[in-house]
């Protein structure tokens, strides 16, 4: 008798021990992948800021991973929404058809937004930030072959503040949870779910928005060894509204009202904070990589995008972001530690596209710069073909340093595509600012295999660009007057970083041009997935071949 129940006992534990290592580790492949988006890092931060940064965070990324340090952005323009489609898809806009993230669609007469779909409703938040899914991306992500690898046992989860970071990541059969800046939640759409699940739910009514925005914004130490940033007190960055100038310490409960409400947050480093809360908070309430399938956490970083806008490359506001960040990311990685084990994970970091230095910074620094005023090009283009082509709405749209001319009315009048694109192209490299000008024809004809010209053309999509695609000279950006932007081919908005750690990785670095669009078939051979369909980039072999 005894000797049976023993061995029942004894058979119960070898089941469940058994069975436990069954759930918790998918064979030859790592429990959880974690896919970070930093929104604007530059590769330069690894470095910038390295001797205040803790051990266990980028630089444990820097130590232990593998870094390809000169990573860059394939195409123009760099932004957000075709960085994170980017990313996830390894191909570039004029496949993945991210274009921008808005831009102009002729048949509609207005723009749209990247991630908008008219066809759904929110869950969970305010209905104006709810019509969300990305249905317009065109190519499939990772994370979609991820889920077809496992028949869709693999969950995907995307999370980020902006709707974009989270739903082009998460791809078209993941889960994405953005910030709803009217309510201070999380939310979805019923893209997803009819209803939020209950660990979000949860996790809203601990309402940490709120938390976070009753402190100040303080630096993490003294101002004064800020010396990786330029005076916190100058001319060129922009003050919250209710402020005269754009220096520490900022006391958010004063600022909430004029500056977005609950949207304060994703001006500060709180937003990280709160992104990372979230995060934890779908590894626990999906218990992801830890049902016996390789899932996927897409976390993007919005908050440094915000920051940057805001502040610039040069500031303290950054600096401090960073050096937040890193202490953020140290606890991260302990905690992934912690739950499922050293190297059973894999983390790639990577951003969206990095940024320019505030035009009137580099100019009192002597650097050629300058700010291209849009709104004046555009009523000088529309006297110019209004003279040349008679009477009539020519241009419909200047966007994205894109023109859209009235193709039905230059039919109308009998006129000549092509030739109307070469007398409006030429018109415009009169003005100063503008370097070159491409004709969708140009683009159409021609395959350019370097330069800028081929960054312009792996983002151009036939379907969706402009008529005539500008690019500006370097270091001049539209129409930022305090602060800065990005978007162009210029390597101070495509360099970023590219790091791989965890999982089957050795540590290492090399210096090799390698492109965004390799993180993801890099993933596919490592992950033994298909590449995702409309993929162009190529598996970093330093990474994926090793010894
Ligand atoms: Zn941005």
């Amino acid at each position: 008798m005894k000797s049976t129940l023993l061995t029942i006992f004894l058979g119960l534990i070898l089941t469940s021990a058994t069975f436990g290592q069954k759930t918790e580790k998918p064979s030859g492949k790592p429990k959880l992948v974690v896919g970070i988006v930093v929104d604007q890092m530059r590769q330069e931060y690894f470095y910038k800021y390295q001797d205040r940064y803790t051990e266990g965070g980028f630089k444990r990324l820097m130590n232990e991973g593998f870094m390809m340090k000169n990573g860059h952005y394939n195409y123009i323009p760099t932004y957000t929404g075709p960085g994170h489609a980017s990313v996830y898809t390894g191909a570039t806009p004029s496949t993945h058809g991210i274009i921008g993230n808005n831009w102009y669609v002729p048949s509609l007469g207005r723009s749209i937004y990247c991630a908008e779909d008219s066809t759904v409703t929110a869950v969970g938040g305010s209905a104006e930030n709810g019509k969300i899914s990305p249905r317009n991306m065109l190519s499939t992500t990772i994370s979609d072959e991820m889920r077809f690898a496992s028949n869709k046992r693999s969950k995907v989860v995307g999370i980020a503040i902006k709707d974009r970071g989270a739903a082009l990541p998460a791809g078209h059969m993941g889960d994405a949870y953005w910030f709803d800046s009217k309510t201070g939640n999380f939310m979805t759409s019923n893209y997803y779910y009819d209803t939020l699940p209950k660990w979000v739910s949860a996790f809203n009514e601990k309402e940490l928005a709120k938390k976070y925005l009753s402190q100040k914004w303080e630096p993490l130490s003294p101002i004064a060894t800020y010396t990786q940033s330029i005076a916190d007190d100058n001319e060129f960055e922009g003050p919250f509204i209710g402020m005269t100038s754009p220096s520490f310490p900022y006391d958010l409960p004063a600022l909430m009202q004029d500056n977005g409400e609950f949207g304060l947050i994703s001006t500060t480093p709180y937003g990280n904070s709160l992104t990372l809360d979230m995060a934890y908070a779908a590894l626990e309430g999906e218990q992801l990589g830890k049902r016996g399938e390789m899932d996927l956490l897409a976390v993007s970083f919005s908050s440094p995008d915000y920051i940057g806008h805001r502040f610039g490359p040069s500031s303290v506001e950054v600096e401090d972001t960073y050096l937040k960040l890193d202490r953020e990311m140290e606890k991260f990685l302990n905690y992934l530690d912690k739950e499922y084990g050293k190297g059973e994970y894999l983390v790639f970091l990577t951003a969206d596209h990095a940024v320019a230095d505030i035009v009137d910074y580099m100019k009192s620094e002597n650097i050629p710069a300058g700010n291209f005023n849009s709104r004046f090009i555009l009523t000088q283009l529309r006297g110019f073909s209004q003279a040349q082509f008679g009477e009539g709405n020519w241009i419909l749209n200047f966007s994205n340093e894109q023109v859209f001319l009235n193709k039905a009315l230059a039919k109308e009048k009998g006129l000549d595509d092509e030739k109307m694109q070469r007398q409006i192209a030429e018109f415009l490299l009169g003005f100063e600012g503008i370097k070159e000008v491409y004709t969708a024809t140009d683009l159409r004809r021609n395959e350019y295999l370097f330069g800028r010209k081929n960054l312009l053309q792996m983002g151009y999509n036939h379907k969706a660009s402009g008529d005539l695609l500008l690019i500006l000279e370097p270091a001049w950006l539209s129409n930022s007057y305090k602060g800065t932007t990005h978007g162009t081919g210029y390597t101070y908005d495509t360099h970023v970083p590219i790091v791989f750690f965890g999982w089957n990785i050795q540590p290492g670095s090399s210096s090799r041009y390698a492109t965004v669009t390799d993180i993801a078939p890099t993933l596919s051979v490592l992950l033994k997935t298909r590449l995702p369909n409309g993929a162009t980039g190529h598996p970093i072999l330093e990474i994926t071949d090793k010894k």
